[in-house]
């Protein structure tokens, strides 16, 4: 019995191949040639995944979007981005379908976009929800990518550190996974970073110390947070690197080969939650005020990505204090010198006076990566690399 007419079966045929094309494009990396349609057509494809993830949150915003995010966004600037990136990413699309440009990959970003128009576009009305459900973060992750895109992929085309690097190169695939990953889980990781604090730490909270701590004024306050959760960073880094157990989740940190934003991402989801543990639960226990921790968040966020962008900018003397993209870069670097150096997340000083930053390099590094390059490329493979490999310790 024949299901689909001819026609039918053609069109069917024609999208299975687009999917197919559009797959194999995802999985490949390099330069994007001028003139195909490839590099407006990726613009187009990523904007109209985006705006078809948003269509979801918001048919589904109970278990899809995450409660102390959405609490401070505006619904309906959200709706007014994702309406202009529908508008830009149809007009790109049907315009390079119309000229023969990449007809898969625009197609395939005109389907998602019809698709996001059918499911309601940008004015689906969100009722009253419940606000204690399971959630993954995709709001997080779908502002958190559209923001870091624009804002670091645009520092580091006007300052780049390596001016031939390439915006696909090789395993974006890997740390985009990684960095989708970690925004979904976020309410779990809140969840469980809340509750190990809670129980680890909760008997050393001290009110005379914490009204000690908040009768600081706020600058100096947010300083001293800083500093301190640096230096718990710094211990847990440095036992990263020395422990060799400890070192096998390090590795996936250190396994990107090229330095830019998103490489930052790529760590084994272990080592965040332990990280963030010690750091946020020392935080607590010390009890700075809500509105220090509340930029303490944005300053950590905002390093965790730029230090590893690939920018370079005139730093003087400052790059003896803060955490920069050059000192980062050489904390990631294979080079000799550079072996278990610059431990320090914010403040580089706490390196130069402990002994451990790398010193006497005027340029860049040349090799990125693990001695050895030992870590298997992909998310699932690297999840699982600490507890398989023991040789190469
Ligand atoms: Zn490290
Ligand atoms: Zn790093």
């Amino acid at each position: 019995m024949k299901i689909f007419t001819k026609p039918a079966r053609a069109a069917l045929n024609d999208v299975t191949s687009a999917v197919t094309d559009t797959a194999d494009l995802l999985q490949q990396s390099g330069q994007l040639k001028r003139g195909y349609g490839l590099a407006s057509g990726a613009l187009a494809f990523f904007l109209a995944a985006l705006c078809f993830l948003g269509v979801l949150a918001f048919h589904f915003p109970q278990y899809l979007t995450t409660p102390e995010l959405r609490r401070e966004y505006n619904p309906d600037v959200i709706r007014t981005i994702m309406f202009a990136a529908m508008v830009l990413s149809g007009s790109i699309s049907l315009l390079n379908v119309a000229f023969g440009r990449r007809r898969s990959l625009n197609g395939m970003a005109g389907l998602l976009i019809i698709a996001t128009l059918v499911l309601g576009g940008s004015h689906v009305p969100v009722a009253d929800f419940p606000d204690h459900t399971p959630y993954i973060g995709l709001d997080w992750f779908i502002l958190d990518l559209l923001g870091s895109t624009v804002i670091f992929a645009g520092i580091e085309k006007i300052f780049p550190l390596y001016k031939g690097q390439m915006l696909f190169r090789r395993e974006w695939q890997t740390d985009l996974v990684h960095f989708a990953v970690n925004h979904f889980i976020v309410g779990l990781a809140l969840l469980t970073v809340n509750f190990v604090i809670h129980r680890l730490f909760g008997w050393m909270a001290s009110d005379t110390i914490q009204n000690a701590v908040q009768s600081i004024p706020f600058v100096p306050q947010l300083l001293l947070c800083i500093l301190c959760a640096d230096l718990v960073q710094y211990c847990t880094h440095r036992a990263y690197h020395e422990i060799p157990f400890l070192w096998r989740f390090h590795a996936i940190h250190h396994s990107a080969k090229t330095m830019d934003w998103l490489a930052g991402s790529r760590q084994h989801m272990l080592e965040l939650l332990i990280t963030r543990v010690g750091v946020l639960g020392a935080l607590y226990v010390l009890g700075f005020e809500k509105n220090v921790m509340d930029v303490y968040i944005v300053v950590v966020g905002f390093q965790a990505v730029f230090n590893h962008a690939n920018v370079h900018l005139p730093w003087g003397p400052l790059k003896y204090v803060i955490v920069t993209p050059d000192f980062h870069h050489w904390h990631h670097s294979s080079d000799d010198v550079a072996i278990d150096k610059n431990y320090a997340a914010h403040f580089a000083f706490i390196d130069y006076f402990l002994g451990t930053a790398v010193r006497g390099q005027t340029g860049f590094p040349e090799k990125y990566g693990v001695v050895g390059d030992y870590v298997p490329d992909g998310f699932t493979k690297q999840l699982v690399f600490p507890f398989r490999s023991q040789k190469n310790d």
